[in-house]
């Protein structure tokens, strides 16, 4: 029975349904964008009667190295989802504010947005990259964000660091620029992150779960200028990173790791490379579209040959996009896992 005295916006909201909390079995995970490399880490800790510093000091100094930052541009959060909430919840009034998207994209600006109250503006991919800045000032209305996930989540595309540059420019006394580029690292001279410093209404949100190959650990990171930092920090939680995470932060962003990660970013890109080549000489895949991120998204000729890769423990993630059914996106996982998909798609194509 529903509680009568729960907000009518909180009652009508359909829980979102991450690749995770769908409960699927399956052998060969290819459907939450993770990376097939795990690290193992040991753990000693002795401080945990303590509160933890609440932005861990150590750990945004190296991220800050990272990136190429001062470390007060820098916030670190519970996953780039707690970023994008964080956003909504700091910078848009229940009820009255609006956010902007570009669909079909990553779920969760809706969620954040539903979920505070805040109205959606949704745009299309074609309106991001199409429309005159005068026409995209116009349909951007009075959103207060504009969500720009970049490469795009689903569709793995791409927006040009000058068109982001514009859209800032565009809304710059009004709005918000926010770049998720939680897929940055497989193609990382697109990032605009050095841009923080020219734009003081541009905010970049990173993330350890993906290239980092950390998704477990739920770190994030919100790259912007000072004063927005100053105002996020105002609704962020106390303590949002507990000791533990901390710790481990440190060791993922030490330098021997991150080259680690670097080799196995151009690993996972050439295996991506090798994985559209098999796409693209398969008849039952009808459309392949082209992606600077690790995961691949096809449409397929028959909806239904979905059912064989299940039947034989291969999940990837299906999708309605562009109001068609026979999406489905494939993360760029282990030799090994790929090789599953190859089966796959020689077994519908007999
Ligand atoms: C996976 C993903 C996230 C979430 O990252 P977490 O740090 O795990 O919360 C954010 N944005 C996009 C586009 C993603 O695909």
């Amino acid at each position: 029975m529903s509680q009568s005295f729960v907000p009518k916006h909180i009652e009508q909201l359909a829980a979102y349904s991450s690749a995770k909390s769908e409960k699927i079995t399956g052998d060969t995970w290819l459907n939450a964008n993770e990376s097939p490399f795990s690290k193992t880490i040991d753990l000693v800790i002795d401080n945990l009667n303590r509160y933890p510093d609440p932005q861990p000091e150590n750990v945004i100094l190296q991220y800050a190295n990272y990136v190429g930052l001062n470390p007060k541009q820098i916030l670190m959060t519970r996953g780039a989802d707690e970023g994008i909430e964080l956003l909504v919840r700091t910078y848009c009034e229940s009820n009255v504010d609006s956010i902007a998207i570009f669909a079909p994209t990553y779920g969760m600006y809706k969620v954040s947005a539903e979920s505070h109250n805040v109205a959606l503006n949704v745009l299309s991919q074609d309106d991001l990259n199409a429309s005159n800045s005068e026409q995209l000032s116009e349909q951007l209305e009075d959103a207060k964000l504009v969500f720009i996930c970049n490469p795009n989540n689903p569709t793995g595309s791409l927006v040009s660091k000058k068109r982001i540059s514009e859209i800032c420019t565009l809304c710059r006394n009004n709005a918000l620029v926010v770049v998720d580029e939680a897929y940055v690292e497989f193609c990382p001279d697109q990032s605009v992150a050095q841009l923080v410093n020219q734009f003081d209404n541009l905010v970049v949100l990173r993330t350890l779960s993906k290239a980092f190959a950390v998704a477990g650990l739920r770190v994030g990171f919100l790259l912007t200028q000072e004063s927005n930092i100053a105002m996020l920090g105002k609704v962020l939680a106390p303590y949002p990173v507990s000791s533990i995470v901390a710790t481990l932060t440190e060791q993922v962003l030490s330098n021997d790791n991150i080259a680690s990660v670097k080799r196995q970013i151009s690993i996972l890109n050439e295996l991506k490379v090798e994985l559209v080549d098999t796409l693209s000489a398969c008849s039952k895949v009808a459309q392949i579209l082209p992606s600077f991120a690790n995961f691949v998204t096809i449409k397929l000729v028959n909806d239904s040959d979905i059912k064989d890769a299940l039947k034989h423990g291969l999940v990837m993630r299906q999708f309605n996009l562009f109001d068609q059914t026979g999406w489905v996106r494939i993360s760029i996982g282990s030799k090994q896992e790929l090789q599953q998909v190859t089966d796959w798609l020689n077994r519908i194509s007999k």
